[in-house]
């Protein structure tokens, strides 16, 4: 077997979008709903399958500890009106951005000519990042747009777990140019995701007969996937009939609540309109703070019964995921 083995995680790939960032020939680009390889420039040094977090799932031992945990929700108007949850994500990247903490942030907006495909952007002002907010419920590949970082820029990175635990190979790789960057991880909390094509064409088109230019917005509640539509018509399905259009990669992860980023945050353990805030290391904790100081975010303990329900979710996901059976060796 070659030993650089790129794209190795095929089938299973979960379209992070890190091996596109680091090879440094330029030999991987985002297709798709996979990412696409150029075999002749390839010198098999290995990279990209270093810093694969499907073929590296079980590569850290134990999750970062809870330092803290809340539900908060925004203050801010212009991001209670687009976030998926308590817009906290959005609130606390602007917040980094009014202190000058960083100049740039990897997010998910939008593509403007096709319909709820997600699309990875470096944002650089704060008017991209509130454009960004709001889960996009398929693959982006976030990591891709890492490439365009520059040696000691200062970014944030938002991202669902395997994403997350991608960045923390990277800097566990040493490759400087991207790890000296990084100032802040904020981790999604993610049961499952869906390729685009699989996403549009299959679950919302022909299981829920929806064209996907007229949904406004979707979230997944109480084992529900919500589909709202721009009409005011409100779809319900639950999660566990869609089983056949989760990606590959989702049968076989671990991690339900980002367990190695800097802050992780989702929906579960928290009411409606606010979102459930781990906090896991002191940049994470600082950052946090900050945006409560500057009274940008409205924050409560997190619940016994919310923390209770986010161990069993997490531990659900951890016994369903199937190892694959794969050793990289060098
Ligand atoms: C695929 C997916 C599945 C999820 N599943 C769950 C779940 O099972 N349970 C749960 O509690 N929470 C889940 N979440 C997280 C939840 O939907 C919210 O993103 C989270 O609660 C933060 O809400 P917010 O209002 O603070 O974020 P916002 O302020 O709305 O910000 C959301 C941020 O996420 C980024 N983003 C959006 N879509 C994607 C994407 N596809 N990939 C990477 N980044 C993206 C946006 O660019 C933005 O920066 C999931 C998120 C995703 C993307
Ligand atoms: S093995 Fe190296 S050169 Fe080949 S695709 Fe991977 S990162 Fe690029
Ligand atoms: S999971 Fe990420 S790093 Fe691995 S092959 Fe897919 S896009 Fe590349
Ligand atoms: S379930 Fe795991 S592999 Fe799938 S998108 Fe979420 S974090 Fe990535």
């Amino acid at each position: 077997m070659s030993k650089a083995a790129p794209l190795l995680a095929g089938e299973i790939c979960s379209f992070c979008g890190a091996c596109v960032s680091v090879c440094p020939l330029r030999c991987i680009d985002i297709g798709e709903d996979y990412p696409v390889f150029d075999s002749e420039k390839c010198t098999e040094c290995g990279l990209c399958s270093r810093v694969c977090p499907i073929l590296n799932m079980n590569f850290f031992r134990e999750e970062l500890p809870v330092l803290e945990a809340y539900s908060a929700r925004t203050t801010l108007p212009e991001v209670k009106e687009r976030g998926q949850d308590g817009g906290v994500v959005t609130t606390l990247l602007l917040a980094m951005f009014e202190k000058g903490y960083v100049r740039g942030a990897i997010v998910s907006s939008l593509s403007e000519s096709e319909p709820l495909k997600p699309m990875p952007l470096l944002a650089k002002s704060k008017e991209d990042i509130l454009a960004s907010a709001g889960t996009k419920y398929s693959s982006s590949p976030n990591l891709s747009v890492l490439r365009e970082a520059k040696i000691n820029d200062a970014i944030a990175v938002v991202g669902v777990p395997c994403q997350i635990r991608a960045i923390r190979l990277i800097e566990n790789a040493k490759l400087k140019k991207y790890a000296n960057s990084i100032k802040l991880r904020i981790g999604l909390f993610c049961m499952e995701n869906y390729a685009y094509r699989t996403y549009v064409d299959e679950l919302l088109s022909k299981f829920l007969g929806v064209n996907p230019s007229d949904v406004n917005k979707a979230n997944i509640k109480a084992g529900k996937f919500i589909v709202y539509l721009k009409n005011g018509e409100v779809k319900k399905v639950p999660v566990h009939n869609l089983k056949d259009f989760v990606r590959a990669s989702c049968k076989l992860c671990p991690d339900l609540t980002a367990e190695y980023a800097d802050i992780s945050v989702g929906g579960i353990g928290s009411e409606k309109g606010w979102s459930t805030v781990l906090i896991r290391t002191e940049i994470g904790k600082d950052v946090f703070d900050k945006a409560v100081d500057m009274g940008y975010l409205e924050v409560k303990p997190l619940s016994e019964k919310g923390r209770k329900l986010i161990v069993k979710l997490s531990s659900i996901k951890k016994k369903n995921a199937k190892k694959p059976n794969m050793s990289l060796k060098y």
